[in-house]
């Protein structure tokens, strides 16, 4: 753009943690979770969550309608392909939302005309009309996508858009679905359209960017620099493949480089480290340590001339606060004698709605966990929270183990779960080792064949009494499943998260 940019820009965020971050290998998320998550977007501010495509399945269409009757804040977005049946669908899971939106997509570039869609360039612009057209007829607000825009020919992408603006979408969003832009060169798609679109002033222009060249979030910067007034990212980066944009990095760039940008989001920055660690939780799709904002490490200073800065001033090191992005300087928060109430307000502050019901389950949980653990730490709480929120679907129930090993012989184990009513109790003598001996139990008592692709155990806070967290990464008939169970016990904690794998292949069997 030739002029100056208004000072006061606010960039929407579009949010897609529930749509395109569950299309992570092994990031399914129940309807609990999503809903929880749908509420910490909401407190954290977005502009847009975009909550599922609901007529991918009946889970997805369930999401999007649930989310919108319950979710108040921000538009409520359904993804739709271009064409009658989706839109529709889009529009039956949308329709008791405070604020609606439809997203219609449709590829554009040459390869996916060629060889999926095998349609023409007139076609092509025929069957977006039509589609917009549609979801226009049932709600005002509908994003048009024309799908892989970052490698469609410049000048048949400003006919797409401008058709797509002129049929009714009062968002055009240009998405790099394979990767493959460069700031440059992404900055340069939109300068194009803001030059050459005419009715490009009615529409907002949006920008979707994929990780796979680690450019995500410099692409989608380089595009609000050059006139993009939304950017559709996820929590933590998750989504397909690399993953998309993400939230916490875009925000914190416009927010720390104003200067520069002259525009901010109305994300509450204070939000963002406590839906990180949320998401994390819950998807089990852990944030690496040196991540930018969210990371472990991304405000610990080692480095002793950085340390004596610090001391002196803050800034000759730091360009934000670590409390600017909710990262507590303690969290060290309840104890033994801590009340119920207190244990409910600090779960709102986590980003928790917890109903009465629950709230009393976990208040049980917390007190038995403090008799055997003196602090409780905010990492704990959430811990304890999630296994409630979880195990609202799960079929499957850890009951108690116990086993015999020594080195150099086979375990013996002794395993009992509860799957509804119904208690099982296996004893067996395998496995390479005490965590080996307790999936083979675990496989033997579900009827499960499965291949165990990770496991990991790391505490949830700090001191020798810690709880242990079992991440384990399974696969079943082609497809992975995440399984996430946390005790002081770690044998019990990789039980837990074995059993949450297997809940996992079973609720999406049932769809
Ligand atoms: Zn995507």
């Amino acid at each position: 753009m030739n002029e100056p940019v208004d000072p006061k820009r606010m960039i929407k965020i579009f949010d897609t943690t529930l749509r395109d971050g569950e299309q992570s290998p092994g990031a399914s998320m129940n309807l609990f979770e999503k809903l929880e998550i749908a509420q910490s977007l909401a407190d954290l501010g977005v502009d847009i969550i975009e909550a599922g495509f609901p007529i991918a399945s009946p889970g997805d269409f369930e999401a999007v309608r649930e989310v919108g009757k319950i979710i108040r804040g921000p538009t409520i977005c359904g993804l739709a392909r271009c064409n009658d049946a989706d839109i529709d669908r889009a529009w039956e899971a949308l329709k008791h939302a405070e604020t609606p939106r439809i997203h219609v997509f449709l590829a554009t570039s040459a390869i996916h005309r060629q060889f999926k869609l095998k349609m023409d360039k007139d076609q092509i612009i025929q069957r977006a009309v039509e589609g917009v057209r549609r979801a226009v007829a049932y709600c005002d607000d509908v994003e048009f996508s024309p799908e892989d825009a970052a490698r469609t020919e410049p000048d048949f992408l400003c006919q797409v858009v401008e058709a797509a603006i002129q049929a009714g979408a009062s968002t055009v969003n240009i998405p790099d679905t394979v990767g493959y832009a460069t700031p440059a060169h992404m900055g340069g798609v939109i300068q194009t359209l803001v030059d050459r679109v005419p009715n490009i002033d009615q529409a907002v222009i949006s920008v979707h960017c994929h990780n796979d060249l680690g450019l995500a979030v410099a692409n989608s910067l380089a595009a609000v620099e050059n006139g993009a007034g939304q950017v559709e990212c996820t929590i933590n980066g998750i989504g397909e493949r690399a993953g998309n944009c993400s939230l916490e990095e875009i925000v914190m760039a416009l927010r720390v480089r104003a200067d520069y940008f002259h525009a901010d989001t109305r994300i509450v920055s204070q939000r963002l480290v406590p839906t990180s660690r949320q998401v994390a939780n819950i998807t089990g799709i852990q944030v690496q340590r040196n991540k930018a904002i969210v990371g472990r490490n991304a405000f610990a200073h080692e480095a002793g001339i950085h340390q004596d800065g610090m001391l002196k001033e803050a800034r000759t090191y730091e360009i934000m606060r670590p409390q600017d992005v909710g990262l507590a300087q303690t969290d060290l928060v309840l104890g033994k004698h801590s009340g119920r109430a207190a244990l409910g307000d600090r779960a709102r502050q986590l980003g928790y709605r917890l109903t009465a019901e629950q709230l009393h389950e976990v208040f049980d949980n917390f007190k038995q966990l403090a008799d055997r653990k003196k602090e409780i730490y905010d990492s704990d709480i959430a811990a304890l929270i999630e296994e409630i929120i979880r195990v609202v679907s799960d079929q499957w129930i850890f009951g108690s183990y116990s086993i015999q090993t020594e080195s150099g012989k086979t375990p013996q184990v002794r395993l009992t779960v509860k799957h509804g009513e119904d208690e099982q109790t296996t004893q067996m003598s395998c496995g390479d080792g005490p965590v080996d001996a307790i999936f083979l139990a675990i496989e033997q008592l579900t009827g499960h064949k499965v291949r165990c692709v990770d496991f990991g155990v790391h505490s949830v806070s700090v001191g020798k009494d810690a709880q242990g967290e079992v991440n384990v990464e399974i696969e079943h008939e082609g497809r992975r499943y995440v399984g996430r169970g946390v005790s002081t016990d770690s044998l019990e904690a990789a039980a837990k998260a074995f059993l949450n794998a297997v809940n996992r292949i079973e609720a999406a069997r049932q769809g």
